[in-house]
């Protein structure tokens, strides 16, 4: 079902409870990686509900910071979006009016499922997770009615709407966040080198992470990651890469940088020195999306802390493991990517919303992709392979936490 207002959402919960059926709502494409939002039952689609409203009334903890070159309003107003609304359709707000919302990499996500399992990117450190800048959210309850869950009313249900992932607690119609206004420009990189730098970039990009776990203004995912079809291609093609941004002066950057940015061979040192540059926060918000993963993938994730960082033993196995990735035709190929954390995002006591990973250092990702067109036993195969990489890289003990925004298949 199509649902264009709150009543057509109601409405079909009470049929389906009526009737028996599951129901289950989607934002759009239905990102889901463990496909929570397809059902055999009656499916909600919320894709038209597209409306974006903002209030630039500056609220109670509203200030005016500076950082390097950019200058940033905190908590300027609060803009309230429908529950079909993307990333993508945020991304414009702040290229033309400099308001900014934190979200995740890929324009195509939808806001809803990012935030309803907490929400991780590139500007998190900074201003928190997307839940941690939520307000108030609309919600349709199993039994049809409509409320408004905020700090001081549905508390509980508040709680859960922030990190406790989608489908849990009702339908959500729409979510109201603060927002910042941005004007200057910020810090970006993007690294790379071949698979043979595959120890020292991991042990020097964990040690930036846990030695900048509190400097809000510094982002980093790190990982490593191949593609291509034949053993040949797959094993020309693995790497390790870096990328991030930091809300500073390029100076501070590099400093911070300078254990990574000596690694490697002369060509990739060059380059990624050239890599490290100022852009205007619409430019980073462009270059750090990624639409990836698309068509068939597969991931499980795991939360690691200051005492679970990888060791070189473990970076080893799992890049031994990636070069004998069984392959496929999808360029996002496999690997696995790990998003730091600290910063405001660790300020939250880990009981006050329901992302209860408030004392990671990473959220690690191990992915693997196949084509839509690829043969069966090619998915097979990817399938076999994930499970053995994640093993390769935690063995019989992987760490208790994963993220609820990037679920196992089931
Ligand atoms: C290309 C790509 C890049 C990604 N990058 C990031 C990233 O940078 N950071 C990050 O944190 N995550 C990222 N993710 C993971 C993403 O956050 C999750 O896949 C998320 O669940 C997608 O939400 P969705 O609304 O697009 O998907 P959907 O599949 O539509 O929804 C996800 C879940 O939420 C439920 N849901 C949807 N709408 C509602 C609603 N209105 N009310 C209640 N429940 C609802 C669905 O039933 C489902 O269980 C990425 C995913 C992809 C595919």
């Amino acid at each position: 079902m199509a649902c264009g207002a709150t009543r057509d959402v109601s409405t079909a919960v009470r049929w389906a409870r009526t009737v028996g059926l599951p129901a289950v709502p989607r934002t759009g494409l239905g990102h889901n990686y463990a496909g929570y939002s397809a059902t055999t039952g009656l499916l909600l689609n919320m894709a038209r509900l597209k409306s974006i409203d903002s209030t630039p009334v500056p609220g109670p903890r509203s200030r005016t910071r500076t950082y390097g070159r950019i200058k940033v309003v905190h908590d300027a107003g609060t803009v309230t979006v429908g529950a079909g609304v993307t990333n993508g359709d945020l991304h414009p707000l702040l290229e033309d009016r400099g308001m900014f919302v934190p979200t995740g990499r890929c324009p195509t996500v939808g806001v809803a499922g990012l935030v309803l399992g907490g929400g991780i990117g590139f500007s998190d450190k900074m201003f928190g997770l997307t839940c941690d800048r939520l307000v108030s959210t609309t919600v349709v309850l199993a039994d049809g009615d409509v409320v408004e869950a905020s700090q001081s009313s549905h508390s509980d249900l508040f709680w859960g709407c922030r990190g406790g992932a989608g489908n849990n607690f009702g339908v959500n119609i729409s979510f109201t966040f603060q927002y910042e206004q941005f004007q200057g420009d910020v810090g970006f990189y993007r690294l790379s080198w071949s698979l043979d730098s595959a120890l020292p970039v991991m042990a020097a990009a964990q040690r930036i992470a846990v030695d900048t776990l509190h400097n809000k203004r510094f982002h980093l995912r790190v990982g490593m990651g191949t593609h291509g079809l034949t053993r040949i291609e797959i094993r020309a093609n693995a790497g390790v890469n870096a990328i991030g941004q930091y809300y500073g002066d390029l100076d501070e950057l590099r400093e911070i940088l300078a254990p990574l940015l000596a690694i490697g061979t002369a060509e990739e040192r060059s380059a990624n020195n050239a890599s490290v540059r100022e852009v205007t926060p619409g430019e980073a918000s462009v270059l750090l999306s990624a639409t990836t993963p698309v068509q068939q993938f597969a991931a499980k994730s795991a939360v690691l802390t200051s005492r679970t960082l990888l060791t070189d033993d473990q970076v080893t196995a799992a890049a031994a493991q990636l070069r004998e990735w069984p392959g496929s035709n999808n360029e996002d190929g496999a690997g696995f990517a790990m998003f730091a954390l600290g910063g405001e995002i660790n300020q939250v006591p880990p009981d006050a919303t329901a992302f209860v990973h408030r004392n990671g250092v990473f959220v690690l990702a191990a992915e693997t992709s196949w084509a839509d067109y690829d043969p069966p036993r090619v998915a097979t195969a990817n399938l076999q392979w994930l499970p053995e990489f994640y093993h390769a890289l935690f063995g019989g003990t992987p760490p208790p936490h994963s993220y609820q925004n990037f679920p196992d298949r089931p």
